[in-house]
């Protein structure tokens, strides 16, 4: 285990003095100690979840992350475990290092308005130059990295660093458990940047999941005819409840929908989510799927669908409805572990039928 040692002078000038503890024992490798009036120990290292070669470790060697220029240290206070995390573990994409990208956090270095507050980040990180970018259209940067996902160390961890312009402030009356739900409820709204949805809408969501569950809410609030059809009771119970019309997957009505957003990742609810289409329908996938997806291309064709993948989307919309208590994530909370017990978590969200998993880090 490393250790800094700050060590403060009479003049209020700061030495620093690297120090390895090797068998219980401390070797100063550098130390000027002139008038030391007090000195603390900070920790060098930190605990996270590591995957490597399809296996999660929880290692307590991580070294604490440096914040480049232009980034912010995080200290991390809860995270959320997503399907994507879980299909990262399956080996679905390469990545090695720490997992995570749903979190609430707190700044420890950074910009002073962000300093000791509470922060959400959107998790791609952009150069700023690329075609997209000077399109406005960051997050499909070509030169991105994307946290916990693509070559950038995630939020399974006591620290992270995320570029100052990704992070957000979360609203004073937003509960930090409630807030690790803005980045899938900000994918959740993407879904309304990229087609208007109103009142004269007929809209079917596919799936009950964590996804289709805040995919369902956000429709919802746009007062468009909308049916969710899934196969839980319990869980379209969660939306019953917020009187969002549900249905298992057999009661949808072939060729009625003007629009159908699929939320499962498998080709069973593509193909519900194709066959609810009138023509010229419009058939949103807000899920990746694990291998090919077979489809009938002819038909697309032929009835002038359109296709709308849908991915990451915005923050600040997604803080204004937590603010307001738009949406319940509440229910959507299935567990708790300490990051300690990170191993276990994933275990629990890879049941059949679990929705959120949360990670309780600081
Ligand atoms: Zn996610
Ligand atoms: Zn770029």
């Amino acid at each position: 285990m490393d250790f800094i040692l700050n060590f403060y002078t009479g003049l209020n000038k700061k030495l620093i003095a690297h120090v390895s503890n090797v068998q219980d024992t401390c070797y100063c490798f550098v130390v000027q100690p002139l008038s030391i009036r007090t000195f603390f120990v900070s920790k060098l290292t930190m605990k996270g979840l590591w995957l490597e070669n399809n296996q999660l470790h929880l290692r307590t060697d991580i070294p604490i992350p440096q914040p480049p220029h232009g980034e912010a240290l995080v200290r991390v206070l809860r995270a959320g475990v997503c399907n994507t995390d879980l299909e990262l573990l399956r080996g679905y994409y390469p990545y090695a290092g720490i997992l995570g990208h749903e979190f609430v956090g707190v700044v420890e270095q950074g910009p002073e308005h962000l300093m000791n507050q509470r922060v959400v980040g959107e998790i791609n990180a952009v150069c700023g130059r690329c075609r997209f970018c000077r399109s406005g259209q960051p997050t499909h940067c070509e030169n991105r990295t994307v946290l916990g996902i693509v070559n950038r160390h995630g939020a399974f961890a006591e620290y992270l660093c995320l570029p100052i312009e990704n992070l957000h402030l979360v609203p004073d009356n937003v509960p930090t458990e409630v807030a690790t739900f803005t980045e899938p409820l900000a994918a959740a709204l993407e879904i309304q940047q990229q087609v208007a949805l109103g009142a004269d809408d007929r809209v079917l969501v596919v799936g009950d999941g964590k996804l289709g569950q805040l995919v369902a809410q956000t429709i919802a609030l746009t007062g468009c005819e909308l049916l969710v059809v899934g196969r839980h009771r319990e869980k379209l119970a969660n939306l019953e409840a917020r009187d969002i019309k549900t249905g298992l997957v057999d009661s949808v009505t072939d060729r009625y929908f003007d629009i159908s957003v699929e939320c499962t990742g498998n080709p069973e609810g593509f193909a519900i989510a194709r066959r609810a289409l009138r023509s010229r329908g419009t058939l949103i996938l807000k899920s990746t799927y694990a291998g090919n997806l077979n489809l009938d291309a002819s038909s697309l064709v032929v009835d002038e669908i359109t296709l709308i993948g849908s991915r990451c989307g915005p923050f600040a919309a997604a803080l204004e409805v937590l603010a307001k208590e738009q949406v319940d994530v509440q229910p959507l909370i299935h567990a708790r572990y300490p990051l300690t017990e990170g191993i276990a978590a994933f275990e629990h969200a890879q049941n059949r039928g679990v929705l959120k998993v949360l990670l309780e880090i600081g």
